[in-house]
């Protein structure tokens, strides 16, 4: 325990703001702002300022290992030798008897790089499998995809400090205001310092970030490339590009020009929901920006056409030339405090740390001769749906799942129950009890939470930050890098005698070198004594690159970025019906996070939004015969929740939003959002459609 304070980050969102934290002897955990951090310079949102009563109150968590023969028995407490030996014993036989494939793990975005790194190179590198995926894959995958298809490589070009330099916001798909408020709250400032500077939202629903903008495009849900085209067409119809960037430093654009110039702002504008008069707005707003940032996360990304829909995006920032110089580029968001870490290290099931490519030959053999193993497979790895798929079909025989909670967060929520109780083993590693995950493990393995071990994060302006262990874990909690590197020793595989966090991060920063991610040259001193810095770092004095191409020169072969002609402008997934007429749109809320297990407990976020809450527009309502209080019914083909209404002009006739965060709540499941979405997700990326779901709704009647 101890008493100094300590600098680490906060565990909620992208946005990565630093904190301080000193442990009273008296009051336990207090935390406040850094207030010299360059992402929040001392601000915290309602979660970041909240997270003490999460570190201090360990009511719900899960204090030592558990074990279970068959599950129709409960839960035993057991030694970790006793735990993971079984879970050796049972990997083992299953791989043996099915292959390395039978077996898939599936991780979170809030793992620290050290423990992102060492799970990957424990599946890909010696169990043999790369069916490894991270929830990421529901929140940015899409994103990775585009820029890979834009730029060459996964890079999110821009740095925080962009958005003081920047006259013109495009936010699209995204509400900061309450899931990256700090970050929001600095656009809001550079605002109100800047009364000329211009913020563009479009959204569906009318949200506080909509509400602090000078134009809100209301868009009908999936029509977002339809308009990302008409704002073109005007941009060029107007002479806004910059023909010199275009000319230089891009490919295709006479193919983009031909697409993009036969479509029709009246059309569009029928289409998207959206006046004409306000497609022109927005288009001469952006055509005439000084420093034109865009910015978005979930929108976008989480859709059946979601590379599309950031390639169409990305496209607006190459034809007016905004890319790699202040104030200026494509920004997404990432919604979890390590996604980006986690793309480092190449946490997903098609991927390779260092950012190489699984599908490259030279890449695979360079990383297995590093780890000092004989190959890694070929073959890519099972997706987050495709392992609840492959569990249901009995391909896949076991599943470990680390900081997740699947049963609440993943898509058709039916489907992953009958896929965990289909799996011979499952082996959940968590902190605490109210992950509904739980009551499927076989064998249930405590681990060390926020605060309670040290490590890196990178959050979504490419910053890397140390995060310094300032409490004990509770009872025999271990922390995940012990567990994963005991698991292999009990396996009997050889280079994971690390005595320390730091000798991990060593390891995976020396892969680094001479990549594009390099950080090879960083190290914990350098982070604990110097702060943050923003990869690449490329030597010892070098203090970090804020922004990415400013020479100029992508990651394509040709060093030219790449304008991309979509394959569908329009979200075909499912059409409204008589059926089911509405659209349901899913997303967060200000002061939740995920599926709760954290922020559920802290009775001061709950008193923002304290159960789910349907919000449906007015005339919708009134047709229905509905009033704000009222229960419904929702149903999908998927399956039903009943939920209070609320009522409001906030949101577009015909679709309907529900938060993703509530799970089993009063002795029934039919809180829960995911009972009504699909496992529908982009040809590309992989990544679910949680924002188009067609669903009916009928007033509930008590039987
Ligand atoms: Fe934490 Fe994000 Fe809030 Fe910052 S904005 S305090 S990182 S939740």
């Amino acid at each position: 325990m101890q008493n100094s304070e300590i600098k680490t980050t906060c565990s909620y969102c992208g946005v990565g703001c630093g904190i301080l934290v000193t442990n009273d002897p008296k009051n336990g955990v207090i935390v406040k702002g850094d207030p010299d951090h360059p992402v929040n310079k001392g601000m915290l949102c309602s979660k970041g300022m909240n997270l003490h009563y999460v570190a201090n109150d360990i009511s719900d968590r899960i204090l030592y290992p558990e074990m279970r023969w068959s599950r129709n028995q409960p839960l035993e407490r057991v030694n970790w030798d006793k735990a993971l030996e079984r879970a050796a014993a049972v990997f083992s036989t299953i791989i043996k008897k099915h292959g390395p494939d039978s077996v898939g793990f599936y991780i979170s975005g809030q793992c620290l790089t050290e423990e992102y790194y060492l799970v990957n190179k424990l599946v890909k590198g010696f169990l043999k499998t790369n069916n490894i995926d991270t929830n990421s894959r529901l929140c940015m995958s899409s994103a990775v995809a585009g820029y890979k298809k834009t730029f060459g490589e996964d890079s999110v070009p821009i740095a925080y400090e962009d958005i003081e330099l920047a006259d013109t916001f495009l936010i699209t798909g995204a509400n900061p205001a309450w899931c990256h408020p700090i970050l929001f709250r600095r656009i809001e400032q550079h605002k109100a310092n800047n009364p000329k500077v211009k913020i563009i939202v479009i959204d569906p629903r009318k949200t506080d970030s909509a509400l602090n903008a000078d134009l809100h495009l209301q868009i009908i849900p999936g029509t977002d490339i339809i308009l990302y085209h008409a704002l073109a067409k005007r941009i060029i119809e107007k002479g806004y590009t910059d023909q010199d960037f275009i000319k230089n430093h891009t490919e295709n654009y006479q193919a983009y020009k031909a697409l993009v110039g036969a479509s029709s702002l009246e059309k569009a504008s029928k289409l998207c929901g959206v006046s004409v008069n306000d497609i022109k707005l927005a288009a001469d707003w952006i055509g005439k920006a000084k420093g034109f940032l865009s910015l978005w996360a979930m929108g976008l990304n989480q859709s059946a056409i979601g590379v599309d829909k950031n390639t169409a995006l990305l496209n607006l920032s190459l034809l007016t030339g905004h890319v790699g110089k202040p104030g200026s580029g494509p920004f997404s968001l990432t919604g979890q405090p390590n996604a980006m870490g986690g793309r480092e290290v190449g946490g997903m099931a098609n991927l390779l740390a260092a950012h190489k490519e699984l599908s490259n030959p030279i890449h695979r053999k360079e990383v297995a001769d590093f780890w000092g193993v004989s190959d890694i497979s070929e073959q890519p790895g099972l997706t987050a749906t495709e392992m609840i798929e492959a569990l249901n079909s009995g391909k896949m025989k076991a599943i470990w799942i680390i900081c997740t909670n699947p049963l609440v967060s993943l898509p058709n929520s039916r489907a992953v129950e009958k896929a965990l109780e289909n799996a011979k083993f499952v082996v959940v590693q968590e902190i605490s009890h109210r992950s509904d995950t739980v009551k499927y493990a076989d064998l249930l393995l405590p681990a060390a939470g926020w605060l309670e071990k040290e490590g890196t994060m990178t959050n979504s302006e490419r910053r890397i930050s140390y995060l310094a262990k300032g409490i004990n874990p509770p009872g025999e909690a271990l922390s995940d890098v012990e567990i994963i590197t005991r698991f292999a020793k009990k396996m009997n595989f050889s280079g994971f005698d690390y005595a320390t966090t730091e000798e991990v991060y060593r390891e995976y920063t020396s892969l680094t070198k001479n990549t594009t991610i390099d950080i090879s040259f960083l190290n914990y001193n350098r982070l604990q004594n110097e702060g943050t810095f923003q990869w690449p770092v490329p030597d010892y004095g070098h203090p970090g690159t804020p922004r990415l191409f400013t020479d100029k020169k992508f990651y394509t072969p040709s060093q030219k970025a790449i304008f991309n002609i979509p394959t569908a402008i329009e979200n075909t997934s499912e059409a409204p019906s008589s059926e089911f007429p509405f659209i349901l749109t899913t997303g967060r809320i200000r002061d939740q996070w995920h599926t709760m297990t954290k922020t559920g407990k802290v009775s001061r976020l709950m008193t923002h939004i304290s159960s789910p809450v349907l919000d449906m527009n007015a005339i919708d309502a009134y047709k229905a015969g509905i009033q704000s209080g009222d229960i419904v019914v929702v149903t999908s083909k998927n399956g039903t929740v009943r939920v209070k209404v609320k009522v409001s002009n906030t949101i577009r006739e015909s679709v309907v939003f529900l938060p993703m965060h509530w799970g089993k709540q009063l002795d029934n499941d039919l809180n829960r959002t995911n009972n009504l979405t699909n496992i529908l997700v982009d040809p590309v990326s992989k990544e679910p459609d949680f924002k188009y779901t067609t669903v009916a709704i009928t007033k509930y009647v008590k039987p």
